[in-house]
């Protein structure tokens, strides 16, 4: 618990020199505290530490953990989703961080719709162009949101990225670079339904760069907690 304090306030100075060498005011970024493998105990600790952005990568994990915690927080689904477990998934989540493709969009607004939901969710992209990653093509992406803008129990309220794999730092910030044009443009499209409100980019490793990149949101889990195992 002291060393979960110690951590995070080494990261809220952090985030606040990042943003005063970026110019923004600290209050513009939200900070998702990422417990994902950690226990129901730490949320506790995180609870206590005034963390109240929980994000989780599984499904099932974080049901487990939301039946003990339950509404005290509110609940982002950072990793991939399976159509599968989109029913699930809009029972718990406030935000869906990763949404990659307009058939999964479909998927969760339709089990949204059957609880009289409109979810917000997020469209991931793949700004690294790994492989291995998930998210939509950055040149797809506009074309997806025309055709995502009309499904009904889903609002589509920005981007998200998981920045390369890499200790590049110019890798990095071009990736970061690249989502944050994506966000503009889209925004003056301005079209109907969607709102380019959340930047979701910056993990442990790179959430300083993000934040100078324009993020809004940052997802930062080791940082704060500790490694996985
Ligand atoms: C695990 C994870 C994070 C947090 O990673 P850390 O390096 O522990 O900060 C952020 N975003 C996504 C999508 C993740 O899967």
């Amino acid at each position: 618990m002291q060393q979960v304090g110690y951590n995070l306030e080494r990261v809220r100075q952090s985030i606040g020199d990042a943003c005063r060498s970026a110019g923004r005011p600290p209050e513009n970024i939200t900070l998702v505290a990422v417990t994902k493998t950690f226990s129901a105990e730490v949320i506790e600790q995180a609870i206590a530490l005034g963390l109240n952005i929980i994000g989780e990568n599984r499904v099932q994990e974080a049901l487990d953990k939301y039946s003990r915690i339950g509404t005290r927080v509110e609940w982002h689904l950072i990793g991939h989703l399976q159509s599968n477990k989109a029913k699930k998934a809009v029972e718990i989540f406030s935000l869906i961080h990763s949404v990659d493709s307009v058939d999964l969009a479909r998927e969760v607004g339709r089990r949204a719709g059957q609880i009289g939901k409109n979810q917000e969710v997020l469209l991931e992209v793949n700004t690294s162009g790994e492989p291995q990653k998930y998210g939509f093509d950055p040149k797809e992406v506009l074309t997806a949101l025309k055709e995502i803008k009309d499904i009904k129990g889903i609002k589509v309220l920005g981007l998200m990225t998981v920045g390369p794999l890499s200790d590049d730092a110019d890798k990095v910030r071009s990736s970061f670079k690249m989502l944050k044009k994506i966000f503009d443009e889209i925004k003056l499209q301005a079209i109907s339904n969607i709102e380019m409100k959340h930047l979701s980019m910056g993990m442990s490793g790179d959430y300083r760069v993000a934040i100078e990149e324009g993020s809004t949101m940052i997802r930062v889990g080791s940082a704060i907690f500790g490694n996985r195992n």
